[in-house]
């Protein structure tokens, strides 16, 4: 955000700011259309149990099919989504969407999986969010364990009490909840005791090279040492070699999350992955976590 920012305060004295807002107005409308016309598309990223290989549910990742610049990732189109509110709608969309999905998977007879969907701030500060949330488990029919929401620390920053009631209500109703690129933001440990959660996600800064950086080790066994201290599962993401989910697996991490396993792929590809590579129907994987 400071690169960001002092990116910008040049580009002021160029003259290029022009350009920047321009692009991102033309951005935004096609944003608009892209809500309108239902432009989006999500992908689906494996999550597997450290122990056996087992397959612990997918990550919901969404993507935009631009008319003309093909899939656009998340990171050039969500940081704006938020800017304008344009992410409540998305997110609408996403939540559904990967509800309605997991049931299709179940019905196709391939294994009732949790999928995680990431939460952006303005959706888990809105009024009646928990109402949206309960509205869009009944209307597409997935049972509450089957979902998993992914929010970031700074999410939780803002009104910590608050937060941890609507965490609470969360769990009470079945719904798992992740902190997301756990270790970027405001990592006050303390506050982790305090917060009725399941999993933390190490963000994948720290696992690049955490076979050969000690630096990234000391931080990567610390963080697994103190979540399973808590109760929490520990997922690693951004598992790119197989050096790395050993090291990780010989520390205790529970799951694994990366392209050396699989890349995030469309409903259609993760169906036969799962016939293909898992056998359907094997893992269900729900309920509460054990942790190790
Ligand atoms: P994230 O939640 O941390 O998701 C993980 C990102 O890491 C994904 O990028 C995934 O493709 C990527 N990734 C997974 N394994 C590897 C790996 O081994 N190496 C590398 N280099 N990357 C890996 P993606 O799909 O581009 O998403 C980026 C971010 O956009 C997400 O980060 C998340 O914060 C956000 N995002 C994605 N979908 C949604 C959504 O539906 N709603 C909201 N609010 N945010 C979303
Ligand atoms: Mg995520
Ligand atoms: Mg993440
Ligand atoms: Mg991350």
């Amino acid at each position: 955000r400071a690169k960001q920012k002092g990116r910008n305060a040049w580009q002021c004295f160029t003259g290029e700011i022009n350009d920047e807002v321009s692009s991102r107005m033309a951005l935004r409308n096609d944003l608009q259309e892209a809500i309108e016309a239902g432009s989006f598309e999500l992908h689906y990223q494996p999550l597997l149990n450290a122990d056996d290989g087992s397959v612990a549910g997918f990550e919901a990742l969404v993507r935009w099919k631009h008319p003309q610049r093909g899939y656009l990732s998340p990171g050039l189109f969500i940081p704006l989504a938020e800017d304008t509110g344009q992410i409540v709608p998305i997110s609408e969309w996403v939540l559904r969407q990967a509800c309605r999905d997991m049931c299709r998977l179940d019905a196709a007879g391939l294994g009732r999986y949790r999928v995680s969907v990431n939460l952006s701030p303005l959706q888990f500060h809105r009024p009646h969010f928990l109402a949206n949330l309960q509205l869009a488990l009944e209307e597409t029919g997935l049972a509450p364990d089957g979902l998993e929401l992914e929010l970031t620390e700074g999410i939780l920053m803002n009104d910590t009490d608050a937060a941890i009631e609507t965490l609470r209500a969360l769990r009470e109703m079945g719904v798992e909840v992740s902190i997301d690129d756990f270790g970027t933001g405001y990592s006050s440990l303390s506050y982790l005791k305090q917060l009725p959660i399941g999993k933390i996600k190490i963000d994948r800064s720290f696992i690049r090279d955490v076979t050969t950086n000690p630096h990234d080790s000391a931080i990567v066994q610390g963080i697994i040492s103190m979540a399973h201290h808590l109760g929490l599962k520990v997922v690693a993401e951004g598992i790119e070699e197989a050096r790395q989910s050993d090291y990780l697996a010989a520390h205790g991490c529970d799951v694994f999350q990366g392209f050396h396993f699989a890349r995030p792929m469309p409903l259609e590809r993760l169906t036969t992955y799962l016939v293909e590579s898992h056998g359907a129907g094997t893992v269900a994987n729900r309920g509460p976590d054990p942790v190790k």
